[in-house]
Parts: C-alpha cells; sequence; structure tokens
C-alpha cells in the first residue's frame, strides 16, 4: 500500500520542523493533496493513524486539504480549471498551459502547541 510510506515521509517531515520547535507539542499537521496526486485521502488518513500509533505523535489530528487542478495560460498568464479534462484558456483561448496545482503532495502547515 503506497500511502503507508507517504504517510512515513510526512511524519518523518513533521519531526523535522517539530525538530526546530523544542518543547512544543504537535497538535494538527494540514496536508495538501493534489486531486490527480493519485493519493487516496481516506487511506493516507488511516495510515498516518497508524503510523503515529503509540509514537509521541500519538494523537495528532491530520487535516488533508484537497487540492483541485489549476492551470495557468502561458500566453495571458490567466489561470483556470480545466473543462472536460481540458486546458484551454478561457480567456484568450490559448491552449498552451502548465498546470500549476493538483499534482502536490506537501505539508502545508503544522498546529504546535
Ligand atoms: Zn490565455
Amino acid at each position: 500500500m503506497h500511502e503507508l510510506s507517504i504517510a512515513q515521509s510526512i511524519v518523518d517531515s513533521v519531526r523535522e520542523h517539530a525538530a526546530g520547535h523544542v518543547g512544543r507539542r504537535v497538535l494538527r499537521v494540514g496536508v495538501r493533496v493534489g486531486e490527480i496526486s493519485g493519493v487516496n485521502a481516506d487511506a493516507l488518513e488511516f495510515c498516518f493513524g497508524m503510523t503515529v500509533k503509540d509514537t509521541d505523535l500519538d494523537g495528532v489530528g491530520l487535516d488533508l486539504e484537497r487540492v483541485a487542478v489549476r492551470y495557468r495560460c502561458l500566453d495571458c498568464a490567466h489561470e483556470f480549471p480545466p473543462v472536460d479534462f481540458r486546458a484551454v484558456c478561457p480567456s484568450c483561448r490559448s491552449e498552451m498551459a502548465s498546470m500549476i496545482a493538483g499534482e502536490e503532495l506537501a505539508l502545508s502547515y503544522l498546529e504546535l502547541e
């Protein structure tokens, strides 16, 4: 199950960040999960709970923020969501766009005591 290794790497980076705040307990962790990151949010939540169980991070809340796919037009810099899976700029009709959101899987915040 690949969500388990993702949960493990989230826990690793939480510890890394928390190490800079000695003596403060982590209460909540925010993670941005892109719509097409290939991660199953429910499975990730489950695996995260399993990974932190009986550790110092047991009971830490996990806040998964689903991030929709967005594109930025390379011609006019307009940002827009795809329509019918196609990235055509609604502002100038250009078909040259790069994806700027939707694939990410990243820590967004740590709430400390
Ligand atoms: Zn455009």
